[in-house]
């Protein structure tokens, strides 16, 4: 999405996005004073199509379609130096977290390859109890189409152990696998109700 710079804000405030983020993060994004410390410290910045004080200012402003649509929630690390210098003590990490739930629920995602990754990291996981890296690149690479990304470390892992060429399964991986239908039940039933109908 392209960053914009005029908001019609009377038209697009949405207070019903704000109350909802601020449920779902457990934080008041309403305390936010756009210090930019969060920014400031976010080694992502550069990468982001709205810098992340921008993304608290815009949830402010209750501007779903941009916020949930946008990049920066996507590329964020949650490496949790904004909730670190924060001096409202807001746990921005946090919200970030949210939003991506967020987005995946209602399908706003901008970036395709991170959900993609997403999915397939926890399909493995749920098949093998823990990733299986050697089965989970390879497929990630065709399915975004990039098939030859990273290919050049995987000498250098192969040697050190750190990649095997054969899954190994932890021993309670049905335990695992437990947690993925139990979850999958519970949005079944909250979809039947009307309720959400995905999750990251
Ligand atoms: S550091 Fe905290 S108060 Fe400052 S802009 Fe970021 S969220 Fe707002
Ligand atoms: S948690 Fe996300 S937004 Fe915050 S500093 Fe890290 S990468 Fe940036």
């Amino acid at each position: 999405m392209e960053p914009i710079h005029i908001l019609e804000i009377q038209k697009t405030c949405d207070t019903e996005f704000i109350r909802e983020v601020e449920a779902a993060s457990g934080q008041q994004v309403r305390k936010c004073y756009q210090c930019g410390n969060c920014s400031a410290t976010c080694g992502f910045t550069r990468f982001y199509d709205y810098p992340v004080n921008q993304i608290m200012r815009l949830v402010q402003l209750g501007q779903r379609d941009i916020v949930l649509g946008s990049r920066s929630v996507w590329l964020c690390a949650a490496c949790q130096g904004c909730t670190t210098r924060c001096p409202c003590n807001i746990d921005v990490a946090g919200v970030m977290e949210a939003l991506r739930v967020m987005s995946r629920q209602t399908e706003t995602v901008s970036e395709q390859d991170v959900k993609l990754f997403y999915d397939e990291f926890l399909r493995s996981v749920r098949a093998f109890g823990r990733v299986f890296e050697a089965g989970l690149l390879p497929v990630y690479g065709l399915l975004s189409r990039k098939p030859f990304t990273d290919l050049d470390l995987a000498p250098g892992l192969l040697r050190k152990g750190k990649l095997t060429f054969f899954p190994h399964r932890i021993g309670k991986h049905r335990e695992v696998a437990a947690i993925f239908e139990r979850f999958e039940k519970l949005r079944r039933s909250k979809a039947s109700e009307g309720g959400k109908t995905d999750g990251p």
